[in-house]
């Protein structure tokens, strides 16, 4: 998953980037609206972090040019303002959520993956191959109804894959989910956990298209 994180304030930009981080969540990381709306134009983003109160231009009008070009990412609203009516003109404005400051960390995260979930459709959750099954909404991953343990970087390589099966990812494309641009990639980042993916997962499980990238079955 790659967040846009908008967010003036220095102290809060960097906790929440870290706790993404360290949840697996690749961020690209912006501190006013007109740079939010110029990132937002030239990348993909599975969701938008959004101060309401930021210089340039504020996040309720970022938010509303947003919708008004019909965009559908989820928006996650995070702001001081907690007055009823400046949070229902946020919702009202194309705000999927919101979250008052100060908030907690862990909460973000789990309303972060709730959005996301949501977006992506529902139907049936799980990703099932021989004997491995997958379900991203609570991170599960079992083989031979065995549970196996992922670290949060090759979670987010196989959240990529399995969010779109027969897709062909790129190792360009995968390092993006792995790093926000304030991330140093390791040169053979998506190799290292690909490999280690594979051991847990069985080696047919990730598929390397050769010359094009990698992917999970279509089922
Ligand atoms: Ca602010």
């Amino acid at each position: 998953m790659k967040v846009l994180l908008v967010e003036d304030d220095v102290m809060i930009g960097e906790n929440v980037q870290i706790a993404l981080d360290g949840d697996g969540i690749a961020v690209d990381w912006v501190k006013d609206g007109a740079a939010a709306e110029t990132a937002l134009a030239a990348y993909a983003y599975d969701a938008l972090l959004l101060d309401l109160g930021l210089p340039q231009k504020d996040g309720i009008d970022v938010l509303r040019g947003l919708r008004a070009k019909g965009s559908s990412i989820p928006v996650l609203v995070v702001t001081a303002r907690d007055t009823l009516e400046q949070r229902v003109q946020g919702l009202n404005t194309g705000a999927d959520d919101y979250l008052v400051k100060p908030f907690d960390l862990e909460e973000l995260i789990a309303r972060l993956h709730a959005l996301v979930r949501r977006a992506r459709g529902g139907g049936d959750p799980h990703y099932r191959k021989g004997d491995v099954a997958i379900n991203p909404a609570t991170r599960q991953v079992l083989v031979a109804d065995r549970q196996v343990v992922l670290s949060s970087r090759e979670w987010a390589i196989l959240d990529t894959l399995v969010a779109r099966p027969g897709a062909i990812f790129s190792r360009a494309q995968l390092e993006e989910r792995l790093y926000g641009w304030s991330g140093e990639v390791e040169s053979n980042a998506v190799e290292v956990y690909i490999h280690g993916l594979r051991k847990k997962l069985g080696q047919q499980f990730i598929i390397n298209v050769r010359g094009l990238g990698y992917m999970v079955e279509k089922l």
